[in-house]
């Protein structure tokens, strides 16, 4: 899969995106990320990208035009339309199945925006869908781009050892992991629970999901109403 980000801030993508999990998997050639600088699309001389609002009031609107072009130069390397998602906090709210949905998809297109966002029209012209990543504001765009890029990217073939990595994880199948434990058996006079050192792995295993059923209907009620409401 390949995933393009549109932002003013590349720099600022690459630093998290070159590290860990997503930068030895963009290596290993299981992912690729290209960050573009809107800024390199201006037709400004002073590379501006953003102007005031139409109607007044405070701010600036990112331009429609730098972004367009962005947008072309990143279509025209594609063999098909890239999916276009414009992170804003209007968005629905990214969970696990939509990174799981859009993990599949051979080319995003993330656009990142700033100030008091980005002029309507681009976003009627070329977004698909618009992701917030919760309910609340930030300044820009790059890190829910960043967030969204680092969930997908370890549903995708090969970036994680095997599919049960993710697969058994919080979320993945609507209720909250088991608590994990690692040596030493004894720490500050509280011991690992018996079963995970008896090495019968069913008991290991009905331990493990009573204890996620547990730690959801606790701390999540809302999602453990939804899964037993499925089951
Ligand atoms: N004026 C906008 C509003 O009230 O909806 C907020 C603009 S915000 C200061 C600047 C940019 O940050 C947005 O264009 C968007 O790309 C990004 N952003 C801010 N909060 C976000 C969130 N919760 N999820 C995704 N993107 C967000």
């Amino acid at each position: 899969m390949r995933i393009d980000i549109a932002t003013l801030f590349p720099d600022m993508c690459e630093a998290v995106l070159s590290e860990s999990i997503v930068g030895r998997a963009r290596k290993a050639g299981h992912l690729t990320v290209a960050c573009h600088n809107i800024r390199d699309y201006t037709l400004d001389k002073h590379k501006r990208v953003d102007d005031i609002p139409y109607g007044g009031g405070r701010g600036m609107v990112m331009q429609a035009d730098p972004i367009y072009r962005c947008w072309e130069a990143v279509c025209a390397e594609a063999a098909e339309k890239p999916h276009a998602i414009y992170l804003s906090p209007k968005g629905q709210v990214l969970t696990q199945q939509k990174a799981l949905e859009l993990s599949r998809m051979p080319r995003l297109f993330l656009l990142c925006g700033h100030y008091e966002g980005i002029d309507q029209r681009i976003l009627d012209t070329i977004i698909d869908e618009e992701i917030s990543i919760g309910d609340y504001v930030l300044t820009g765009g790059e890190l829910p781009a960043l967030v969204l890029t680092d969930a997908i990217a370890r549903m995708c073939p090969g970036v994680l050892p095997e599919s049960v990595c993710f697969e058994e994880e919080s979320h993945f199948s609507g209720l909250l992991e088991y608590p994990h434990y690692t040596r030493p058996e004894i720490w500050h006079d509280q011991a690992v629970p018996a079963v995970l050192l008896s090495g019968h792995h069913k008991n290991i295993a009905d331990w493990r999901f009573a204890q996620s059923l547990s730690v959801t209907k606790e701390k999540r009620p809302d999602l453990y109403e939804c899964y037993i409401d499925k089951i």
